[in-house]
């Protein structure tokens, strides 16, 4: 048994203080803070948050240690059984997977600051927090104000909040009673969104069959919990983050979820991560069966693991009626625009970004190089689906893909591989599946042309039409909405731009000698020819761009719906059971 007491140490410092009391096992004993955290596939250097080490026997005698990895310590034991290893740990980040702590509450994330014993993941945990918070919101079971986790894995997995105020919204369906613990302000319609989480969660558990069995390991029929754990922030942020029985969400200005727009961002956010506790906490990638902790966990799979999750996330969302058809054709052409303009489409495959997650999957990174697993993910997914759907005449569809593959490999816990993946894709229908994951998963692929092939056969229209600003639809590049200065952060391969010398990160100044000023479009309408002087790396260039119909532009996609009547069109989008 591990015990740990968190106490905050200095509320203006943003400090919680960790003491792990624990049963020695080596004479020089090691300890260790996880490398990376589930649901963000890098190596998270969470260890930089921590300072004022201090080991301890019981009796309160200083032992020695010293550090022998970026987060491994070694006590010298010298003999004693039980040992105190503390703490200070920097909670000033607050995100979805972050630990954090303000003066209504502390928020913790243990996978990033509650260190395990290595070869010991098994040993059991009890975590006391020192404070008097009144409410403590946890997925953990607790006693007497004490969680306890049966293992690292499971304590890992499950974020907690004490605070002093909290909302809660809570109703039982479906055999599992649903929680969304609101923290902060926001401007939401409570009724109007716990309804909408009411019906994407009924078709997510009608899609799988039941909501997984084996997450809950201690739990009988009565007490099954899923959490949602809102905090909305008075600025903007986005960011969800998936566990088994819960999920963290960070969203903001709390002010605008009276906007549709954004009251949609955060259904799409809750409906994704909910989709995660069947795709990725219960059925995994057998590479990452079980999660090692003390370092990267590769997967080619990324694709399956966030881009189907992507797609079903929103398609769930149109499915169950939540969403109409305009919002779902807001999420297909952004998928497709953002695919249009990364590059990086034909010199990277979806399934070695995947890897590369932990190389710069969370950063633009150098141009051209990579796509994503939730974009290029989604869009492989939309294909499959489809394709599915067509070739079984409406039998199948990727519904009974992940349905299957949830039930083999999901519930025995053996995980699945990519043989496993385009196995059961086959065995559902899809024809050519070696051939498609060959070309489409595991080399680079545009998917424009077979999408538009494939949404013809279901009585939807895909076109390209051109930007309506001016720097994409003549010269080929982009630059950063919003922000004072006006820089370039998109160039296409042969455009005007690229032929100027233009480049990411430039930043444009002046055209044909007018000061820009957020105007650069304004001033290129219509130019067939501009004088352009631009800054990089604080020294001053200039160039001129040449509109010639030949060099490459950016477009932008158009969905169209022409058929809603089509009965494989309404059984994409419908319930179809
Ligand atoms: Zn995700």
């Amino acid at each position: 048994m591990i015990q740990i007491l968190l106490t905050v140490s200095g509320l203006h410092r943003k400090l919680v203080h960790v003491r792990m009391k624990f049963q020695a096992t080596q004479s020089e004993q090691c300890i260790q803070l996880a490398s990376w955290r589930p649901g963000r596939y890098e190596i998270g250097n969470f260890a930089k948050n921590v300072s004022h080490i201090r080991c301890s026997n019981a009796q309160g005698d200083p032992l020695r240690w010293n550090k022998i990895a970026k987060d491994q310590w070694q006590i010298h034991n010298n003999k004693a059984e039980e040992l105190i290893f503390e703490f200070n740990y920097n909670a000033a980040e607050l995100n979805a997977g972050s630990t954090y702590v303000n003066s209504q509450m502390l928020y913790v994330n243990p996978v990033n600051c509650i260190p395990f014993i290595p070869g010991q993941a098994n040993e059991a945990y009890e975590i006391h927090i020192e404070e008097p918070y009144t409410f403590l919101s946890s997925g953990l079971p607790v006693e007497n104000g004490i969680m306890h986790a049966q293992s690292f894995d499971e304590l890992a997995d499950s974020p907690f909040v004490a605070s002093y105020k909290r909302e809660i919204l809570k109703e039982k369906f479906l055999g599992c009673t649903f929680e969304a613990h609101i923290f902060g302000n926001a401007a939401l319609d409570r009724e109007r969104f716990w309804n909408d989480v009411k019906k994407y969660t009924e078709l997510q558990v009608a899609i799988f069959g039941d909501f997984p069995e084996l997450i809950f390991p201690n739990a009988n029929q009565d007490n099954r919990t899923y959490l949602y754990l809102l905090h909305f922030t008075p600025y903007f942020m986005h960011h969800g983050v998936e566990h088994t029985t819960s999920t963290v969400i960070v969203m903001g200005p709390g002010d605008s979820f009276d906007k549709e727009e954004k009251y949609n961002e955060l259904l799409a956010i809750c409906s994704h991560e909910l989709f995660h506790t069947w795709n990725v906490k219960t059925l995994r990638p057998a590479d990452m069966m079980p999660y090692d902790f003390t370092r990267e966990n590769y997967s080619q799979l990324g694709y399956v693991a966030e881009g189907v999750t992507t797609y079903y996330g929103d398609l769930c969302l149109v499915r169950s009626g939540v969403w109409n058809l305009e919002l779902w054709k807001t999420s297909l052409e952004q998928w497709l625009n953002n695919h249009h303009k990364n590059f990086g489409r034909f010199s990277y495959s979806v399934a070695d970004s995947s890897v590369d997650t932990w190389l710069d999957g969370y950063t633009p990174g150098t141009p051209w190089r990579k796509v994503s697993i939730y974009n290029e993910g989604a869009l492989l997914s939309v294909y499959l689906d489809i394709q599915l759907i067509i070739q079984s005449e409406g039998k199948h569809s990727l519904d009974d893909v992940m349905h299957h593959l949830y039930e083999t490999k999901g519930k025995t816990k053996v995980g699945y591989t990519a043989d496993d993946y385009w196995n059961t894709l086959s065995s559902f229908g899809l024809a050519n599946a070696n051939y498609i994951r060959a070309t489409m998963a595991e080399s680079p692929f545009d998917f424009s042309e077979v999408l538009r092939e494939s949404f013809e056969k279901i009585g939807v229209e895909l076109t390209w039409e051109e930007s309506p600003i001016s720097t994409e639809r003549l010269f080929g590049f982009g630059v950063e909405p919003g922000g004072v200065k006006t820089k370039v952060n998109l160039v296409a391969p042969e455009s005007a731009a690229d032929k100027a010398g233009l480049w990411y990160g430039d930043e444009i100044i002046e055209i044909d000698g007018i000061g820009v000023e957020k105007n650069a479009p304004f001033l290129l309408e219509d130019r067939t020819e501009a004088h352009v002087r631009f800054i990089r790396n604080s020294v001053p260039f200039e160039t001129t761009l040449y509109f010639q119909p030949e060099y490459t532009t950016i477009k932008r996609s158009k969905i169209e719906f022409k058929t809603t009547s089509h009965p494989l069109f309404k059984l994409w989008l419908g319930k179809r059971k």
